[in-house]
């Protein structure tokens, strides 16, 4: 019997650095003492703003396509191109959910640390 995290691992490449903050990697290289990591996929954006729209304080226009406020960009030294990370508080997670939950092209993704699982 696979867990979810065996099966989503398995089967959906979806994002490689959701993974790696999952399995240590990016944990690590990025440490925070929040419970939860957005790790959005801005190269995919395309400009809906609905993200803007569900959580302002976190997510802004920028021309054509959105910002993560704060947002570290995680790229460099990875093969995924335009990629940030922002880590949440509890009570900063409820309107990225609907941020990410709102986002057509699903490039927002958020992952728990301590229940070691992606919420979206
Ligand atoms: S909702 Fe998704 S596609 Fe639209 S602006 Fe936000 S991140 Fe980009």
């Amino acid at each position: 019997m696979f867990s979810e995290w065996e099966v989503v691992k398995k089967y959906f490449i979806y994002c490689k650095i959701l993974f790696c903050s999952m399995e240590g990697t990016y944990k690590e290289k990025f440490p925070t003492s929040k419970r939860y990591r957005i790790v959005y996929h801005k190269e995919q954006c395309i400009g809906a703003f609905a993200c803007v729209a569900a959580e302002p304080n976190t997510w802004e226009q920028n021309g054509a396509v959105a910002d993560i406020i704060g947002g570290k960009e995680v790229t460099p030294d990875h093969e995924t191109k335009d990629v940030y990370i922002k880590d949440l508080a509890e009570d900063e997670l409820h309107n990225n959910i609907e941020a990410a939950q709102s986002c057509p092209v699903n490039c927002i993704h958020i992952f728990d640390f301590k229940e070691e699982k992606r919420v979206i």
